[in-house]
Order: C-alpha cells, then sequence, then structure tokens
C-alpha cells in the first residue's frame, strides 16, 4: 500500500494536511492501481454477463475490503485524524441500475471474481442513471442523477467500435471497471458509451429531446417509454449495447483461438431479463458476414446464449413493434424473420411465435427458442414459469428450464454494511463464513446463550443509532432509536403493495386514536423511487408522505407512530437502513414477485420478515422455519385461480370488513385533503375500489392479524434475539456465490 507517496506526488503533503477529497482521490488512484494488478480469472471458455443495469453502489469500502487493506487504511487514517466513513460520503454512487434485477447483476460480477471464474460484465455508461429523486409538496420529482466525474473507476479503453442503425451510425467507446473480488481477483465490468453524448441538452428535470439519439443515447436508465419516440429510444440503446458487446466477444474469442465454428467452446453469453435479447440475431448478423451459413449460425448462437427469466408481469416482457425495429435496426429484421419463419415451421401453437398477429416482436420468445437455457430466479417463481406462464414453451423444451435461486454477496451486505455483526460473527464461530456462507450454520449453537443474544440485540442497537444519526445529517429527518424499525425498501409497483403498508398504518392511527396504544413505539421506514410515468405508484409516494406529515404534526398519534419516507433510495442507504431493521416487509401479491433479494439481505442482518409466500420468502421460511418468520395472505395458487376466474371484487372487502372500509376512506378524508392533493388521492381510493388489480384488500385482514402478533412477539426481547439469531444462521444458502456456482455447473460450465 502506498497511500502516502500517492499524497505526496499528487499534493505535497502529509495524510493529516489532506481534506477529505483529496484523501478520496488519493484512495482512489491507490485502489484502482492495486485492483488492476489482480488477476482476473483465465480460461479458454469465457462467461460475459450482458444486462442493462448493474447497481454496483459506492466501491471504495468494498474495495479497500476485498483487497484486504481496509483495516490497514482506516488505521492509518485514524493515526492521522481522519475518518474514513466520511472520506466515503465524498464518493457519488454511480447511478448505473434502477432495482433488484440490476443489483443482482453488481453481486454476481463480486462473486463471478471472488470464484475465480473467467467472466465480465457488459452493459452502458449512462450519465444520469435512472434519475435522483427529490420530494416536494409530498410528491415525487425527477433531476439527473450524475456521477461521472473527471476521475473515477471508470478507466477509458482503446476498443472503440462503429455501430450501425438504421440511416447513420455511431461511434461507440468501451470503458471499464474493475469489480474486486475477496481476495485477490477482479473481473471487469465494459460500458460502452456514445462518444457524442451531450448532457447539456437535458433540462427542467429530465426532459431532452429523445430523437437526438447521437446526444443522449447515454443518458438516462430505461428513459419514459411511454410515447413511440420513448420506445424507439430504448430499442437504440439496446443494439447499441448488444451490438458492441457481440463485437467485443467475438474478438476476445478470436483471440484465444476460436474459429468461430467453435465460438461455444470460447463464450457463453448470460442474457439478464430481455433488454440484451438483440445479441442473439445481433450475433447470427456477425457471423453470417463472415461468410457463416444460416444454420450452422443460428446453431451457434444457439448453444452460446442463456436466458434468465425475471418477472411474469406482461408489461416487463418487452414486445417491440416489428415497425420500430425496421427503423431502428432494419440490418436484424431478415433474420428475426428467419428466426420466426423456423418456428412456424415446426410448432402450430401461435402463442409460441415470435411475430404476433399485431406485427410485435416478442422479445423472450427469442431467447427461449434461441437460447440453450431459461432459468427463473428462485424455486416458486420457476415452478410458475413452468407450470403456467411459459409452459407453451416448457412442453416443447422442457429441458432447457432451470431455477437458479438468486444470491447476494455477503462482502457487501454483512462484512461491509454491518462490521459490528461481523465481527459478533467471527467471534463467535471463525472467519470461515466469509469464504463458505454455510458455516453461519454454526451460530445455532448460540440459540440459547442469553449473553451471546443480548451481545446481538446490543448490535442492532447501534446500528439504529447509526441510522438515525445518518438519516438527521442527511435529510434532516429525526427517528426513535428505541422504537420498532419496520422497514419497506423497494422499487415502488402496485404488486409489492406499498398501499398495503399505508392502509395499515392509517389502521394503527385511528387505534392509538381510540387509546389502543402499542407498547413499543413503531416507526415504519419507506424507501423507493416510481417510475416517472407510473401515474398510481406516485400517488402511492404522495399518501405516504402525507400520512408522514399527518402523523408527524398530531401529538395524540406520534410518540407512538412514526413514518418516514427517505429521499432517493439507493445502495447507500440500503446500507445504513438493512442493518437497523427489526421487522422487514416483503408482502408483494403471491406469484408476483419473482425472488427478491433485499429479503436475503435483511435476514442476513439479523431482520425477521413479514411477508406473503412469494419469491425466495418462501425458501427462507423452510429454512428458518415458522416461529422464525411471518406469513400472511393467500397463496400464489389460490392468487392465479382468481386471476382465472377473474372472480376477484375489492369492493366486497370493503364492504365487508368495516377497518378495511375506514382506512380505505380516510385516504379522501378531509383531514388528508387539507394536506394532500385531491386529484391523486382521489385517484388512489378509486383504484383500490375499482380495480386493485394486485388484490390489496384481499389479504389485508390477514396482514394486520400477521403484523400486531410480529409486534406482540418482539416484546420479548430473548425471544426475538433468537429468532435473529436463526435468521441470521440460515442466511448461508443465500451467498451469491453459491447461486453463480450453481450457474456455472449446471449452465455456463466454464
Ligand atoms: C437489494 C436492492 C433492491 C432489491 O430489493 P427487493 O426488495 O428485492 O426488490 C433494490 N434496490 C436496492 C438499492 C437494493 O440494494
Amino acid at each position: 500500500m502506498n497511500l502516502e507517496s500517492i499524497i505526496k506526488e499528487r499534493f505535497d503533503k502529509s495524510v493529516g494536511d489532506c481534506t477529505n477529497e483529496e484523501l478520496y482521490y488519493a484512495l482512489l488512484e491507490m485502489t484502482k492501481e492495486m485492483a488492476k494488478e489482480k488477476v482476473s480469472g483465465k480460461g479458454k471458455k469465457k462467461l460475459y454477463y450482458i444486462s442493462a443495469e448493474f447497481l454496483i453502489g459506492k466501491l471504495l469500502s468494498n474495495n479497500l475490503i476485498n483487497l484486504g487493506i481496509y483495516d490497514d487504511v482506516k488505521e492509518l487514517l485514524e493515526k492521522n485524524g481522519k475518518d474514513l466513513n466520511e472520506i466515503e460520503t465524498i464518493e457519488p454512487e454511480p447511478s448505473l441500475g434502477n432495482g433488484g434485477l440490476g443489483r443482482l447483476a453488481a453481486c454476481f460480477l463480486d462473486s463471478i471474481a471472488t470464484l475465480g471464474l473467467h467472466g465480465d460484465g457488459i452493459g452502458l455508461n449512462y450519465h444520469y442513471g435512472l434519475f435522483r429523486q427529490i420530494f416536494e409538496n409530498n410528491l415525487q420529482k425527477e433531476t439527473p442523477n450524475p456521477w461521472i466525474e473527471k476521475e473515477s473507476w471508470l478507466t477509458k479503453t482503446d476498443k472503440v467500435y462503429e455501430v450501425p442503425f438504421g440511416g447513420f451510425s455511431l461511434k461507440s467507446r468501451m470503458y471499464d471497471i474493475d469489480v474486486t473480488g475477496y481476495d485477490s481477483r477482479t473481473t471487469k465490468l465494459h460500458l460502452f458509451d456514445v462518444e457524442t453524448v451531450d448532457e447539456s441538452i437535458v433540462s427542467g428535470g429530465i426532459d431532452f429531446d429523445k430523437e437526438d439519439i447521437a446526444k443522449n443515447l447515454t443518458l438516462f436508465l430505461y428513459p419514459d417509454d411511454s410515447d413511440e419516440n420513448g420506445q424507439l429510444l430504448r430499442i437504440y440503446q439496446q443494439y447499441f449495447m448488444v451490438s458492441s458487446g457481440a463485437r467485443l466477444i467475438l474478438d476476445e474469442a478470436e483471440e484465444r483461438g476460436c474459429n468461430l465454428h467453435d465460438l461455444a467452446d470460447y463464450a457463453t453469453i448470460q442474457i439478464n431479463d430481455t433488454h440484451p435479447t438483440m445479441v442473439i440475431p445481433e450475433l447470427i448478423r456477425l457471423l453470417l458476414e463472415r461468410g457463416i451459413l444460416m444454420d450452422e449460425a443460428i446453431a451457434i448462437v444457439s448453444k452460446t446464449c442463456a436466458y434468465t427469466n425475471h418477472t411474469i408481469l406482461a408489461e416487463a416482457l418487452e414486445k417491440w413493434p416489428v415497425r420500430y425495429l425496421e427503423k431502428v435496426v432494419p440490418q436484424l429484421m431478415p433474420i428475426i424473420y428467419e428466426l420466426n419463419n423456423r418456428v412456424k415451421k415446426k410448432y402450430t401453437d401461435q402463442t409460441v411465435f415470435i411475430i404476433d398477429e399485431s406485427s410485435r416482436v416478442h422479445m423472450a420468445h427469442i431467447d427461449i427458442h434461441y437460447g440453450y437455457s431459461v432459468n427463473g430466479v428462485a424455486y416458486l417463481h420457476t415452478e410458475i414459469l413452468k407450470n403456467s406462464e411459459l409452459n407453451n414453451f416448457y412442453r416443447i423444451y422442457p429441458e432447457k428450464f432451470n431455477n437458479k435461486t438468486n444470491g447476494i454477496t455477503f462482502r457487501r451486505w454483512l462484512l461491509h454494511c454491518n462490521r459490528k455483526l461481523a465481527d459478533l460473527v467471527e467471534e463467535l464461530i471463525g472467519e470461515g463464513f466469509k469464504k463458505d456462507a454455510m458455516e453461519l450454520e454454526k451460530l445455532a449453537a448460540f440459540a440459547e446463550d442469553a449473553a451471546v443474544l443480548e451481545r446481538l440485540v446490543n448490535v442492532k442497537w447501534d446500528c439504529k443509532l447509526r441510522l438515525k444519526n445518518y438519516l438527521k445529517q442527511t435529510q434532516g429527518i429525526e427517528l426513535n432509536e428505541n422504537s420498532i424499525f419496520d422497514i419497506q425498501i423497494k422499487r415502488l409497483h402496485e404488486y409489492k403493495r406499498q398501499q398495503m403498508n399505508a392502509l395499515y398504518i392509517i389502521h394503527k392511527y385511528f387505534e392509538i386514536k381510540e387509546g389502543k396504544k402499542p407498547t413499543t413505539p413503531i416507526t415504519v421506514i419507506f424507501g423507493a423511487k416510481a417510475a416517472p410515468a407510473y401515474i398510481i405508484a406516485k400517488d402511492i409516494i404522495h399518501l405516504i408522505l402525507c400520512l408522514q406529515q399527518l402523523i408527524d404534526n398530531d401529538p395524540d398519534v406520534s410518540p407512538y407512530l412514526k413514518v418516514v419516507m427517505v429521499e432517493n433510495y439507493n445502495v447507500t442507504l440500503a446500507e445504513k437502513l438493512i442493518p437497523a431493521a427489526d421487522i422487514h416487509e416483503q408482502i408483494s401479491l403471491a406469484s408476483k414477485e419473482a425472488s427478491g433479494t433485499s429479503n436475503m439481505k435483511f435476514m442476513l442482518n439479523g431482520a425477521v420478515a413479514l411477508g406473503t409466500m412469494d419469491g425466495a420468502n418462501v425458501e427462507i421460511a423452510e429454512l428458518v422455519g415458522e416461529d422464525n418468520i411471518y406469513i400472511f395472505g393467500e397463496s400464489s395458487d389460490a392468487v392465479i385461480e382468481h386471476y382465472e376466474k377473474a372472480d376477484y371484487v375489492s369492493k366486497d372487502y370493503y364492504e365487508k370488513d368495516k377497518d378495511i372500509q375506514r382506512a380505505v376512506d380516510f385516504i379522501v378524508s378531509d383531514e388528508m385533503l387539507k394536506i394532500g392533493r385531491e386529484e391523486n388521492l382521489t385517484r388512489l381510493y378509486n383504484e383500490l375500489l375499482k380495480k386493485d388489480w394486485f388484490m390489496t384488500l384481499l389479504d389485508f385482514k390477514s396482514y394486520a392479524e400477521e403484523k400486531e402478533k410480529a409486534l406482540k412477539e418482539y416484546e420479548d426481547r430473548g425471544k426475538w434475539a433468537k429468532k435473529m439469531l436463526i435468521n441470521i444462521s440460515k442466511a448461508g444458502f443465500f451467498s451469491s456465490d453459491r447461486t453463480i456456482a450453481q450457474y456455472n455447473d449446471e449452465v455456463w460450465k466454464l
């Protein structure tokens, strides 16, 4: 480690005389140098993980941990009166992702490096990310989220490709970020960018000219696609990513000795959701250009590409109009027609065609027909894919379907975000769990050890205090560290049912007004961004923010109940929120949440889930047993049946139940209308009463009962601490090292 010499050279100062900013840039330089020297995996065959998002989070501390120098750096800084935690706050969080899918990609890069596998990530270098969320008048406002500074984790490379579109072409340049794994390894995240991108075209929030592709292509992740130009822009982005990526993959394979006929022995491509699907026709096109015939080109690519499905929500399964693809990527259309014709010749079932009757191209269908593997991301999700959502495909290709239950990297989600807990665990069971997460099971031996349980409770309390201080400093929010922290953090979506949590808050508000006061005060914390064009999701944010204001200003209720919605939820906040949670909400409508990964992070940090039998909650419940998780609501089978019979009528539940009625009516009460906007609150009220597509009222009663049970059981701190300990001890299965080892054994075979 040569921090002192870097500082001497850059600033001609000693550590103690530097500002935190100077120290940050010196650490950045040092870490980048050290990461460069680490080896990446080697071998003939290489994995490429292509994804529209990589939600990597800040990198400094994680890299210091993975390079094995965190403690030394911290000590050196401390000796000079400096605080690494403060220096960290200077690092901007890369805005390259949005939610679970992007965070998964980031955890996977860490595990690929840690396991020493030969693999890299491929994505786009967004300058402004999704957006930065701010709250104004209890409404979400979107602004750009810049993160690229003169010095950053990005390293400019001299890889440049010309990417052809209908009527013009754009120059693509590759930038690299080194992603360090635990102990000595790295992978590279290759991010492609347009040379001509122009940040100055953005104005008034996140508005910009959607037609100026040369300037806008890498400005935003998931630009608004509620109009034609927005959809076209998304196709431009997707093709730019996969065309650059495909050329890189072929170049590298050829460098390693591949003759293109044997591409599948040199490369395997994991397609993360449907956004990178065009890599399939693009690779076929490039192979044709290089003299390989159609039959063989299709066969080669089909042995090279594998597809991960992340959702059964129809809106997320992309279907692009043929007309749009003809405009943006005319060179791919002959290939897509050919792929579709081959399907039509073989199968009569129109639901498996690539192009449907309304001339829309179903991207997932390309992946399933012309990839060698289709995986879901949790046991239940894969079963639903096989048995209902993709059953028509499963009957054709049973051998392609497999499950890979998601995981999280324990380096970031325990060692980095909760040092105190990691130290306690290490003291109790040794440090083996850092490499083999299943060793956490050894903690079960302390389930009846009162002294250990008390220390666990103390660690939790420290984390709550740390969150309190952080939110006070950064967002001016006041928390009571002696209250129960009940946390729901995830993208805002109706199926994730933040609205159910909000209805419960109203229910509790009335109970407190009636004199039924909770023994321990409750703090309900939300964090969520809503897609800019998702009206109801933004209305739900409005409801929560109005409730926050209403309760804060009500002296009868505020000593017992507090609502907090943190601004701009991101990885940095997740790292502070998750260690501090007592209860975590995983309350999706059963069958709709593919896996979830925040559930795994919370469990690892000793929080207890309140959730439905959905996604990976099913596997968590099986591991921890019914005493250590709170489960409510109708099963996925029952929900699927409601959809099939179309027999769910939310109004029936409203009319039958006085508590539901009271809570729903309160949304448009005089008290609320005094604080909030009538348009938003009325729309949300009507949505719940007349549509409630994600069946909030169906499960409300059962949710409220189970939550009461959890709150009551919290009062016996000894028993609660045992639940915490069991949750931690069973979290090992959810290490992304396990997930990646399974991908490698069963899919990639590197
Ligand atoms: C883990 C994580 C997610 C995914 O959360 P889910 O509850 O599984 O949807 C989203 N955003 C951030 C910042 C995360 O760290």
